[in-house]
């Protein structure tokens, strides 16, 4: 390497790292596909804007951190991917939606859920949600979506990505995903992981990550110790030639604004338009996905059925 090389900082590197960001790497002479995710403050957005329960705080938070990173390994910039979850628990559904380029944005049916902790002294996610299922749905722009359902194995989220990964894809996949949540119901730690195996994989590895990731029995635990996601990766994959690929911000991220929420008002029909304006009513849209409400006002919405 020349010696001009050595002393730079890549500042834009060390800028996303400080804040919630997705690590991509490989291991094993390819064979090993990683992926690490650290998003408290994604979390908490999601928190603040749903006013979530501690519970449905880790609920909503491992599938969003599990949307994040499955939408990480697409390859174009355009694709989207759905999670949702359906569940016989009293949170009764769980929707995340994630881009490519690290954006993700949640909601849980009924957020403000509140269990006592399971006998492991965790939040009883699993019970939050019950049995049901997981769907995934992969969205193209110019293709037909396309969408698979597994059984919920635990309702724990990781477990359920993990058989879903195993049943649906036939890869055999890792999830570990985990959110702290401070007494005063802030999020303290959010974080996860995915590992899979790719296609050319030689069987010893199947029992080798088997056996590491036994040693893994809490991601907050490794998150509370100070671990990032190249940390944690590195250390799951400690000897098997880790190499990290690629670092990218995450975020909460909703694309609603007036614009789609007028184009959601006109949907209403211009009989219903008319009946809002002779009332002299304002239109309220509320966007499930960020908890946002955008408003008509009759003047708007006059001027709307004018121009329609
Ligand atoms: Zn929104």
């Amino acid at each position: 390497m020349g010696n001009d090389a050595s002393g730079i900082i890549d500042f834009e590197q060390v800028r996303i790292r400080r804040h919630d960001h997705l690590v991509r790497g490989t291991a094993a002479d390819g064979m090993v596909r990683a992926i690490a995710v650290t998003a408290r403050q994604t979390v908490e957005t999601a928190h603040v804007n749903h006013n979530t329960s501690p519970l449905v705080s880790a609920a909503l938070g491992r599938l969003m951190m599990a949307g994040l990173m499955m939408g990480a390994l697409f390859k174009s910039p355009d694709e989207l991917i759905t999670l949702e979850v359906h569940g016989d628990g009293p949170i009764g559904g769980i929707t995340v939606t994630a881009n490519s380029i690290g954006q993700v944005k949640g909601f849980a049916n009924h957020p403000n859920v509140w269990l006592p902790l399971n006998a492991a002294g965790k939040l009883d996610v699993g019970g939050g949600v019950g049995r049901g299922t997981l769907t995934v749905v992969r969205d193209l722009p110019g293709m037909a979506p396309y969408s698979s359902q597994t059984e919920l194995t635990s309702g724990e989220i990781g477990d359920d990505l993990a058989a879903h990964f195993a049943l649906s894809d036939q890869v055999p996949t890792s999830v570990g995903v985990g959110v702290l949540v401070n007494p005063d119901t802030s999020i303290r730690q959010a974080g996860g992981f995915i590992l899979q195996l790719m296609p050319n994989y030689e069987y010893f590895l199947v029992d080798e990550l088997e056996h590491r990731l036994a040693d893994v029995t809490s991601v907050t635990s490794l998150l509370e110790e100070g671990l990032g996601p190249t940390d944690l990766l590195a250390k799951i994959l400690d000897g098997l030639d880790y190499q990290e690929l690629e670092t990218s911000p995450a975020e909460f991220y909703c694309g609603c604004n007036k614009e789609r929420a007028t184009r959601a008002t006109l949907a209403l029909g211009e009989e219903e338009l008319r009946d809002m304006v002779a009332k002299g009513e304002t239109a309220e849209v509320h966007c499930h996905f960020c908890g946002r409400n955008h408003y008509l006002t009759p003047d708007e919405l006059r001027s709307l059925l004018a121009r329609s």
